[in-house]
């Protein structure tokens, strides 16, 4: 943005060549350039950029232009702007700025929709429809009161049910007229579990209602052009498991902190595996030298942004894009890294790094494509149970739901096993371990399902303040935790958030499978019955000591563990260590701490992606000759890799002969 003349669309073209780009995204923020006033279009400007981009055999995504309307929508139709939790009406700018269920709003986006399928939908550049850009508006106004009644009519049925489920006899708030709920803003009532719980459900589908009508317009006119959105960050109020299924292709920006473990980036690009079953994904944006909305943003340096390309390759993804192709001259993200600097060529380390691996890439053809990561353990992770469980006032502000699933994920990660992260309503039968950190919101069905896994011989582990309540936010009575007492054999009487810098132990009991010692542990220790389970460990302090801090419960066919504390890191590391092995669970391969090993497989071939994210060399023993897919090389024994290198392993023909 901020050039002119088709000159520089030109140079543009002869680089993205250069540089093997063959899918670029246009539009995104495009709906004021294509509609300057409520009356007029201007498409000339695009149809000459695609006509560009299709005379160079470079495909689009083409945005829907609708994550930030124009400043004359705002000004005629002020409705469209968003209250926000002050109960203060926005002003125009930003972008996500606009009241997510807003009639107006959607009859103006809708429009724009409709004309740019009915005008591109024969384009030969035209490849994917992405709609709106990294989603999330949130919004108290009136109109957003008045839908979310509606909402609750319809789940509901009645003010009387509204009542029982929200338990608003508490404080006396007790609703007799529907006009009398209100969102929960900062001005209104927050001390409602129910009500906070299902404004956060509301807003979470408004949001996915707004994009599931974009997309049933291109659909319409475009039946054979996939339609998706790209998710970003973990939005804590969009539920993208309740999104992924009106995606046709999953597509994530990935933009990792300059000193963040790989295993926290593994763990979103596997959850972005999850969110379709399996399917592979697309990796959408990335920077690929630099963020510019961070308090620092230091540089890639080099080979980090090619190692972050097949850390995501390796986790599922089939393609890799940017954000940017060229650095705005201005305005919000003029910083920002981009393929094309503001020097404007391609003589820069970064253009040269985006080229090397296009020309990889291109190198390795269409074998990688759809390739399947098959995976014997599945994390457990839950949107609905992540707004329940941080709901404050709580027992503990210190509670973290992503921090403790990340605990068990960077366990499990350090085994360099695959791990697929599901929803608790998704099949679980085939997994031989199911993981649940702080499973604190269980349902009646959710309840029962573990119970049949763990019959048929699943291996179960879930943790500390699980079971605790239904899915409407009400605390299961006769004992936590509630629908998973029986399978863990276990009764939790009393829960115990400790003050911070306070800390009890774990001593394993003898004759436990796992080695005998201490460990430490903090945040929260509970009272423990056993029903039927046996203690692995106990806790080592305080009144409760000498009682059940680990539990193993053999029922029926299988095995469920139940962990009553937040364990040091070494003891869930071989806690979880020892569970796979008995489950026979293996890594592809046994590489040094900090060198990661990632599968995919074909029906035909099977790919071992060596990740070093160390800057030294790291040798790496193999237990037969593998080919690297991307030298061409052929190991015997062992591979040995440069600092950030990257090797795709097959195995060799002589091997797979024998
Ligand atoms: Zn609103």
């Amino acid at each position: 943005m901020g050039y002119d003349g088709e000159a520089v669309w030109q140079a543009d073209l002869r680089m993205m060549r250069q540089a093997g780009v063959n899918l670029v995204t246009v539009g995104v923020f495009s709906w004021a350039a294509l509609q300057p006033d409520e009356h007029t279009f201007t498409f000339d400007w695009l149809d000459r950029i695609l006509n560009l981009l299709a005379a160079n055999e470079i495909f689009v995504c083409l945005g829907t232009g609708t994550a930030a309307q124009p400043a004359w929508l705002s000004a005629a139709y002020p409705e469209v702007l968003p209250v926000d939790a002050c109960g203060q009406r926005r002003r125009h700018g930003e972008r996500m700025n606009y009241c997510p269920t807003n009639p107006t709003f959607r009859r103006f986006a809708h429009q724009l929709v409709r004309r740019l399928a009915a005008r591109y939908r024969d384009h030969p550049a035209l490849l994917l429809w992405h709609v709106s850009n990294e989603y999330g508006p949130l919004c108290y106004c009136d109109g957003c009161a008045a839908r979310f009644r509606a909402w609750l009519q319809a789940r509901y049925g009645s003010l009387d049910e509204i009542n029982r489920r929200w338990v608003t006899p508490f404080w006396g708030h007790i609703f007799s007229a529907w006009e009398q709920i209100e969102p929960p803003s900062q001005l209104g009532d927050r001390s409602m579990q129910g009500l906070l719980l299902d404004y956060q459900r509301f807003m979470s589908e408004m949001n996915l209602e707004g994009f599931r009508q974009e997309a049933a317009i291109l659909r319409e006119l475009t039946p054979n052009v996939p339609v998706l959105t790209n998710f970003h960050g973990l939005v804590k109020h969009l539920d993208y498991f309740a999104w992924a299924p009106y995606q046709d292709l999953i597509a994530w920006d990935s933009y990792p902190k300059a000193d963040e473990s790989p295993a926290e980036v593994a763990f979103r690009f596997d959850l972005m595996r999850g969110l379709k079953g399996g399917q592979s994904w697309l990796l959408m944006e990335q920077t690929p030298s630099q963020t510019q909305w961070r308090a620092h943003n230091p540089l890639k340096r080099p080979g980090e942004m090619r190692l972050q390309s097949y850390q995501a390759i390796a986790h599922g993804a089939d393609s890799v894009l940017f954000f940017q192709w060229r650095q705005s001259r201005g305005a919000a993200e003029m910083h920002h890294g981009a393929v094309i600097g503001h020097a404007g060529h391609a003589q820069t380390r970064v253009f040269q790094e985006v080229a090397g691996l296009g020309a990889e890439l291109r190198s390795l053809g269409c074998c990688l494509l759809g390739a399947r990561t098959p995976a014997r353990v599945a994390l457990v992770f839950s949107w609905p149970n992540w707004w329940a469980v941080e709901y404050r006032p709580g027992l503990s502000a210190s509670l973290d739901y992503l921090d403790e699933v990340m605990r068990y994920y960077r366990a499990l990660w350090h085994h360099q096993i695959a791990i697929d992260i599901c929803a608790p309503d998704s099949t679980l039968d085939g997994y031989d371990l199911v993981i649940a950190p702080l499973w604190y919101m269980v349902s009646e069905q959710q309840g029962a399902a573990i119970e049949r896994y763990v019959a048929a011989g699943g291996v179960f582990l879930t943790t500390y303040f699980s079971g605790i309540v239904a899915e409407d936010g009400r605390a299961w009575l006769g004992g936590y935790p509630g629908p998973l007492r029986r399978t863990l054999g276990i009764w939790v009487e009393e829960l115990d958030p400790l003050l911070p810098g306070t800390s009890n132990r774990i001593v394993i009991d003898e004759g436990a499978p796992l080695a005998p010692g201490t460990y430490a542990c903090d945040l929260w220790c509970e009272v423990v019955h056993l029903e039927g389970a046996r203690a692995l460990a106990r806790f080592g302090a305080d009144f409760y000591a000498g009682g059940p801090v680990i539990t193993e419960h053999r029922f029926g066919q299988g095995r469920a563990y139940y962990v009553a504390t937040r364990p040091e890191p070494a003891l869930l590391h071989r806690l979880l260590g020892w569970l796979l092995a008995e489950r026979g669970i293996t890594a592809p391969l046994a590489a040094p701490e900090g060198v990661e090993v990632a599968r995919r497989c074909t029906a035909t071939q099977e790919f071992v992606f060596v990740l070093n994210h160390h800057r030294e060399a790291q040798t790496i023993g193999l237990p037969e000759p593998m080919s690297d897919l991307l030298t061409g090389q052929t190991y015997a024994q062992q591979l040995s890799l440069a600092g950030r290198g990257v090797a795709i392993l097959v195995r060799s023909q002589s091997a797979g002969d024998a």
